[in-house]
């Protein structure tokens, strides 16, 4: 059996939904991050001691990593995406563990007393491990002397129990969590992918980003903009403002952060930010200053949320 983490089919959630989500937008832009520095993107952190995988990005709604692996599949499917193999990890197939202890045992009766051993071929094509040379005075297979005409012929492994001579072991593995055991090759795989945004997938995230709509937007209303504004926030901490805007009279200016999406979470988060920004220690402001948070999508409860907080919540 074989388990892909991606490009995997029946899944039971179907994959027919033919517009993205916020949340595949989401994925896309964390791609877009890597891909515009010219590397691929892996979602997967694989955590050791223990060969944990672990998302390693904070996706949007907590998502799973069976639920990233359906979307993965589906965006590849709608040609976002393009993948290719990064890494595999084998598991136990009885309770999906990532610790195999590996053991080589003997092709012919599986006993594990193995030893790896020089072997002599004689001049009949006998095999005989080095060994066992010293005990012997002539050919076990020919009788005739040992000395005359033998030479080495490699290794092989010789097994203790039934005297079976190979070259290459049978490989068993056992799960350290269950107990399993079973030959390597019977183990699950988990394959690992990492990703690219192919030219479709470029074009659907300079079009739809967020960031990029909100300015032209503001542009187009006569404001001046700057963007990622650097501040050092009242604990010491360097917050990075997405948009600092300026009315064109002067009489106000505009902070936001920006989402695809915008939650509740993100206004309180957004808040405890704006309590540590000093307004005054942002370059350029003036007039009235207006908190801002700005999404293509905005979850219900955040309108109200932003009431609460005194940030004002735009859909873009
Ligand atoms: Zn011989
Ligand atoms: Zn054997
Ligand atoms: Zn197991």
């Amino acid at each position: 059996m074989q388990k892909q983490l991606t490009n995997s089919e029946g899944h039971g959630k179907k994959l027919s939904q033919s517009s993205i989500s916020p949340e595949d937008f989401a994925i896309l832009m964390r791609v877009a991050e890597t891909f515009r520095k010219g590397k691929p993107y892996t979602f997967f952190e694989v955590i050791q001691p223990f060969n944990e995988v672990r998302l390693s990005a904070d996706l949007p709604a907590n998502m799973s990593v069976q639920q990233l692996v359906e979307r993965l599949d589906f965006l590849v499917h709608s040609n976002l995406l393009r993948s290719r193999f990064s890494r595999k990890l084998l598991r136990c197939p009885k309770c999906g563990g990532a610790l195999l202890n590996p053991r080589t045992a003997c092709t012919s009766c599986r006993s594990e007393d193995i030893t790896k051993s020089l072997i002599l071929m004689h001049s009949c094509g006998a095999v005989i491990p080095e060994n066992v040379v010293k005990t012997l005075v002539v050919c076990p297979k020919c009788r005739d002397t040992l000395e005359k005409s033998s030479n080495t012929a490699g290794f092989r492994f010789v097994c203790n129990t039934c005297g079976n001579i190979f070259t290459e072991p049978l490989c068993l593995t056992e799960c350290f969590s269950c107990g399993w055991f079973d030959e390597l090759k019977n183990a699950d795989q988990m394959i690992l992918r990492e990703y690219e945004l192919t030219d479709q997938g470029l074009s659907l995230i300079e079009s739809a980003d967020p960031l990029k709509i909100l300015i032209r937007k503001l542009v187009s209303d006569g404001f001046e903009i700057r963007e990622k504004v650097e501040v050092t926030g009242l604990s010491g901490t360097k917050h990075l403002l997405d948009v600092v805007a300026t009315s064109s009279e002067k009489s106000e200016t505009r902070i936001y952060t920006v989402k695809y999406r915008v939650t509740s979470l993100d206004i309180v988060s957004w808040t405890v930010k704006r309590f540590d920004i000093e307004k005054t220690s942002i370059q350029g402001v003036v007039g009235r200053v207006r908190w801002f948070i700005a999404g293509v999508e905005v979850e219900n409860a955040a309108f109200k949320t932003g009431e609460t907080f005194g940030i004002e919540v735009e859909k873009i």
